[in-house]
């Protein structure tokens, strides 16, 4: 199975000058006391993908959260540019009853977009990650890297500019989570939008994005910030130079300080 190009593309909202997301010293303590983040500083403007490594707990999870307007900062500025975000999980979160088509109609259809528009945009991007064919088929029936391919389809219906991807790779085996790599890469160089993605596996953020930051241990802080040398379109025989491994060397050593 592989990504084929959508015969009409989701229109794109119009686009505006500076970055999508902003976070300006912010900071996260829960009521209960917990302090998740302090003195965050992070933009993602279009044509980035920025991803962000550390531990569990560091408060990756909590970020993005902030980011997607779930959670309040409760210090700081946080700036969205725009409205029109997708939002991945780990967990691909269908509903078991319905089908493929069902399950990416859902946000477009709580968004209240009439039943042929949400048919449409479900229609192009079920094309888009690939699943034409599928459409009947229901979770149950799908492998792992098929489940996420829906939920990434449900969220492109809604054309998102920032794309929030809260480690949606990480529960899948080595083979399924490099090709699913291969298709976010394409899919983001040909639809672009600008991405946030959270992951353990600093091969990964160094292979997906432009630039890769490093949390501390909670409460989280951005201890470095890694612009990622190789050109988009990516090659995916990179992952097999030195100055790859260079650069997931580096970046590894920065987590590393950072948590011992
Ligand atoms: P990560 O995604 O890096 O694993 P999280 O952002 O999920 O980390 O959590 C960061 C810290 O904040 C953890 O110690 C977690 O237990 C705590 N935390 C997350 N949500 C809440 C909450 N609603 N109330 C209290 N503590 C929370």
């Amino acid at each position: 199975m592989s990504l084929t190009t959508p015969t009409s593309t989701p229109s794109a909202p119009a686009h505006r000058a500076g970055p999508l997301l902003g976070f300006h010293d912010v900071a996260m303590t829960f009521p209960d006391g917990t302090t998740a983040l302090s003195g965050v500083d992070l933009t993602v403007s279009r044509g980035e993908f920025v991803s962000v490594v550390g531990p569990s707990g560091c408060g990756k999870s909590t970020l993005l959260r902030i980011a997607s307007g779930l959670e309040t900062a409760s210090a700081g500025v946080v700036e969205l540019a725009t409205d029109h975000i997708g939002y991945v999980f780990q967990d691909a979160t269908l509903l078991p009853w319905r089908d493929v088509q069902g399950n990416v109609e859902l946000l477009a259809e709580l968004k209240g977009r009439g039943v042929k528009a949400r048919r449409e945009a479900a229609a192009t991007a079920i094309r888009l990650v690939g699943l034409a064919g599928f459409e009947k088929h229901l979770p149950k029936q799908l492998s792992g890297g098929m489940k996420m391919r829906a939920s990434l389809a449900r969220s492109f219906t809604l054309d998102p500019e920032l794309f929030l991807f809260d480690e949606p790779f990480g529960a899948l085996d080595e083979i399924t989570r490099s090709r699913l790599n291969d298709e976010l890469l394409k899919l983001f160089t040909e639809q672009h939008f600008a991405g946030l993605f959270i992951t353990h596996s600093v091969a990964e953020a160094v292979y997906l994005s432009t630039k890769v930051v490093v949390m501390s241990g909670r409460p989280g802080r951005l201890v470095g910030t890694f612009d990622v040398p190789f050109p988009m379109p990516r090659d995916p025989d990179i992952r097999f130079s030195p100055e790859f491994a260079a650069v997931v060397g580096e970046v590894s050593h920065a987590l590393k300080e950072a948590h011992s």
